[in-house]
């Protein structure tokens, strides 16, 4: 590993942003007496120990209240972010990477001191992740934490909260969330992770109170370039799995280096052949279910070992800095944590497995409807083109685009709760009757 940022496929920009960010958390955090990072005007270190009220002035400057003028918005740190993209553009990835850095000795996320590997695995005495156990944040759990990230830093750097998946809190987490945005902690970060910044995503008051980090879906070429340079996969393999994968990094690894989940793919992109009558509809509805139950197990445990290897580095690395002690203190309690995170992180990958497989199923349709109107763009799925062909010429425009309506409905009802088989039964007889 170069350093902390280095996980993150095409995302230049911010990259760039956090680097700045972080740079600047780290001037401030060396500057606790009146210095060069405190805004012309603002309060000096007189007004509380190690400068925390420099930090709230330049907050305040950097996002008080009404659209302040930022000239140069990725100059400064402030203490709420919110990572927004596309899944698989790296959003939780992103917010490790920058708490990383905030925790880093160096102050740059150097990859290599005990802040930056203990924030990575997970185990720093600072750093605290939450992710979502079932399908929404409760408000007991963002009470609790709240009040635990109001505490001066142990480590004596940044009190850092993770918020992966915010667009699940509840409505009382999120207030609860909000009255802490609002009157922040002095050394405390919020790193809020979601989709987007619809307010069906997150609520409009907690935005306005944080700075945006927008990730893209990473351009195929990036997909590439860092599976051939980081997973040694050959070019034609990695090309092939960027395309298939529309952009999700972690799913252009597993395509291009697991044999298993090429042929889950492979299931998936069956079905519109398979589909000949009721009960190959029921059989295709049970085998896409089930695809994506071993897709969720094989991708859990990939994600679960490398944490418990990164967890096993950090209480195992003996360094002398503050970070490191930290981290060798209830070792037995962080192993728990690690193992809760990671079952609430199963169930959810579940969810996520069939979401994927949908996807794929809906981009075989696509390429079958813009084959079908002679649309000049290149197929997702290069390997099911000629089905895709012979589907447009039988069901033309229109039958093509029932069919990707029906995968997309069957998405918007799994996500609106309906059970998954129900969903996906009906999606397969909408698909078989066109
Ligand atoms: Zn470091």
């Amino acid at each position: 590993m170069t350093d902390v940022f280095s996980d993150l496929v095409g995302q230049d920009e911010a990259v760039a942003v956090l680097r700045r960010a972080a740079a600047s958390a780290a001037a401030l955090l060396r500057a606790p007496a009146p210095a060069a990072a405190v805004p012309a005007g603002a309060p000096t270190g007189a007004e509380g120990p190690d400068g925390y009220d420099d930090l709230d002035a330049l907050a305040d400057d950097l996002h008080g209240p009404g659209p302040a003028a930022t000239p140069d918005p990725g100059a400064g740190m402030t203490h709420a972010w919110i990572f927004t993209g596309p899944p698989g553009s790296g959003r939780s990835v992103a917010a490790r990477a920058f708490a990383a850095a905030l925790e880093c000795a160096q102050g740059t996320g150097c990859g290599h001191c005990p802040g930056c590997h203990t924030t990575l695995a997970g185990t720093h005495a600072d750093v605290r992740l939450v992710v979502p156990d079932g399908l929404s944040i409760g408000v007991g759990e963002m009470r609790s934490l709240v009040l635990r990230a109001a505490s001066a830093p142990s480590g004596g750097r940044w009190q850092v909260v993770i918020i992966e998946d915010a667009d699940r809190l509840t409505e009382a987490a999120g207030n609860a969330l909000l009255k802490a945005i609002e009157e922040p902690p002095p050394r405390t970060v919020f790193l809020l992770c979601a989709p987007s910044t619809h307010p069906d995503d997150i609520s409009v008051t907690i935005r306005s109170r944080c700075r945006v980090v927008p990730l893209r879906q990473p351009s195929a070429a990036a997909v590439v370039e860092v599976l051939v340079r980081r997973d040694g996969v050959t070019p034609e393999v990695a090309g092939w799995a960027a395309a298939a994968a529309q952009g999700h990094v972690g799913r252009a690894r597993r395509l291009a280096r697991d044999p298993d989940a090429r042929q889950r793919r492979d299931a998936v992109l069956a079905v519109p052949r398979r589909l000949t009558g009721v009960g190959a509809a029921f059989d295709a509805a049970s085998a896409l279910i089930e695809a994506a139950e071993a897709e969720a197990a094989a991708s859990v445990a990939e994600v679960d070992e490398s944490e418990r290897a990164a967890l096993q580095t950090a209480l195992g690395a003996g360094g002398t800095g503050r970070g490191a002690a930290g981290a060798m203190r209830g070792a037995a309690g962080q192993l728990k944590d690690l193992e809760k995170r990671q079952k609430s992180r199963a169930t959810r990958a579940q969810r996520d497995a069939l979401d994927r497989a949908l996807v794929d199923l809906a981009a075989f349709y696509r390429d079958a409807l813009t084959m079908a109107l002679r649309a000049p763009v290149a197929p997702v799925h290069t390997d099911t083109a000629t089905t895709a062909g012979a589907g447009a010429q039988k069901w033309e425009a229109e039958g093509c685009l029932r069919r990707l309506e029906a995968v997309l409905q069957c998405r918007t009802a799994i996500e609106a709760n309906v059970k998954p088989r129900i969903a996906v039964e009906a999606m397969m007889l909408a698909l078989w009757r066109g």
